[in-house]
């Protein structure tokens, strides 16, 4: 089993185009095939080498390594459309000779005002056909007048086409409907239809996945490998993406890129797991599915062709799923840059990333991507007393039957670094014997005090997170951490200077 995955670099990879991707990758991995990556690249003015190191930079991202294709190479490259025009013009050559292409003068405005005729007479707008049976000597003279046509392939008329698509069961087209597509454009670049066909037969593609947008273009496809003497592929075509309004996933409906939830701090194997389920189920319950796992149970007679649903709730649930399961270490690195970002450290040095591994336990069972960690631990970075008491409520904490005497009693208790939950609990048992409160009436002040906010983490483990932090040397290039000592300092001058 051959399969490709054949992106035009026009733009970030869409999800859609990475379930595509996936579903092919999933085959051959399960089925021992080869995956190809294929850049179909001939669209001069819409393709960029930037979208193209894009596109393969969340390739490799999302784990969807190729066998052959650009960079990795192989026995059937080059990879990119456009360093194979040669083969495309020598096989446009051979359908020339054989009279199943011609070559087509018509005027973009000639075209367009037999379009809109035929529109107008309510016929599907075709082409007329109109340079079909040109004499081979106008065509010469056309040619040395310097004339630059197109090369039009002829749809034999009055043929159905049919097929049998994996996912879709027998598809008939009938040539009718048909026109005779453009094969090789006039500035010499081929069209989709025929350099895909010329490309997936010297490939040696033995099952072409994609989606169901390119269904009404395999007919054409189909025709032209009868015409080129090679043998089809077979075909599956899958339903695209939906957003929740069930139309086709698209910026309306938020990210769309790949590259756009990498930004946001989902986890490759997250994205991946999500997109497989998409239209295809392994056939049980489970749904927490690792890829080895999804390759070896992936068969496309279980992709469904009703369209998928894009669930961002979904995705959210398996994202946190995976960062929990993920190794300490990693989840560091991959969060470290939203720290970065938000100015909470200034550099990934050593110290700074063991600090950063020992904050995750604090966040990771309350988010659903990385980028909303750094958040959840702001009380550490950016404490300000004065703009806590002003909040209201912190305010309204204060205002609790003996919060107050907490506060105090606290900035006297505190007298040294709190490293450890024992240390905490020593100081709040202080508190609570100075005061005679205790429960809620205890901790929310000191809550509030240490941290600025009324709620968040379990105090047993923000405060001692707090004083690491503020532990830490200037050399570690983390950003200034208010120690609990002087927060509780800070803290209870504010509140007196509100009274
Ligand atoms: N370049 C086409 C696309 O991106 C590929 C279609 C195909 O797989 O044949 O839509």
């Amino acid at each position: 089993m051959r399969v490709r995955f054949a992106p035009s670099p026009t733009g970030q990879l869409h999800v859609g185009n990475a379930r595509t991707a996936l579903f092919n990758w999933l085959l051959a991995h399960g089925k021992d095939g080869t995956f190809i990556l294929r850049i179909e690249d001939t669209d001069v003015e819409r393709s960029t080498r930037e979208s193209e190191v894009s596109i393969l930079d969340d390739l490799r991202w999302l784990g969807l390594d190729w066998d052959e294709g650009p960079d990795v190479e192989g026995p059937n490259g080059p990879y990119r459309q456009s360093e194979r025009l040669h083969l495309y013009a020598s096989y446009a050559n051979e359908l020339l000779a054989g009279r199943h292409a011609y070559y087509c003068f018509c005027s973009p405005q000639k075209l367009d005002a037999d379009r809109r005729d035929a529109l107008a007479n309510g016929r599907p707008p075709r082409y007329a056909g109109t340079c079909r049976e040109l004499s081979p000597d106008e065509v010469r003279t056309r040619l040395e007048e310097g004339e630059h046509p197109v090369i039009r392939f002829k749809v034999p008329a009055g043929v159905d086409v049919t097929f049998n698509d994996l996912v879709r069961g027998d598809v008939t087209f009938s040539s009718e409907v048909i026109g005779d597509p453009v094969l090789v454009r006039s500035d010499g670049h081929p069209a989709y239809n025929f350099a895909v066909v010329v490309d997936d037969a010297l490939m040696e593609i033995t099952h072409v996945i994609r989606g169901e947008d390119h269904i009404s273009n395999t007919p054409r496809q189909l025709l032209l490998y009868e015409a080129l003497g090679f043998q089809p592929p077979q075909f599956a075509h899958l339903s695209l993406v939906m957003g929740p309004d069930h139309t086709p996933l698209s910026k309306r409906h938020g990210a769309t890129s790949v590259a756009e939830f990498r930004e946001r701090g989902y986890l490759p194997e997250a994205l991946v797991n999500y997109l497989a389920l998409i239209g295809w189920s392994p056939g049980s319950d489970e749904e927490l599915l690792p890829i080895g796992e999804l390759a070896r149970r992936f068969e496309l007679e279980n992709v469904g062709h009703s369209a998928g649903v894009f669930d961002p709730e979904k995705l959210a649930w398996m994202n946190r799923h995976y960062m929990k399961a993920a190794a300490p270490a990693r989840l560091t690195a991959e969060a470290s840059r939203y720290f970065l970002k938000a100015g909470f450290i200034e550099q990934r040095t050593e110290a700074a990333m063991e600090y950063l591994a020992s904050l995750l336990p604090l966040t990771v069972a309350s988010v659903d991507r990385l980028d909303e960690i750094p958040d959840r631990v702001r009380f550490i970075f950016a404490f300000d007393a004065a703009h806590a008491v002003a909040r209201h409520d912190v305010a309204a904490v204060l205002e609790e039957p003996g919060a107050r005497d907490v506060i105090i009693a606290l900035a006297s208790e505190i007298t040294g670094p709190l490293l450890d939950r024992d240390a905490f609990r020593a100081v709040a048992a202080r508190v609570k014997e100075r005061t005679g409160l205790k429960g809620k009436s205890l901790f929310h002040p000191i809550r509030a005090a240490l941290t600025g906010e009324t709620g968040g983490p379990e105090l047993d483990l923000a405060v001692p997170a707090i004083d690491r932090g503020a532990a830490l040397s200037p050399a570690a290039k983390v950003a200034r951490i208010l120690s609990c000592r002087d927060r509780a300092a800070t803290f209870a001058a504010a509140v007196n200077s509100r009274k």
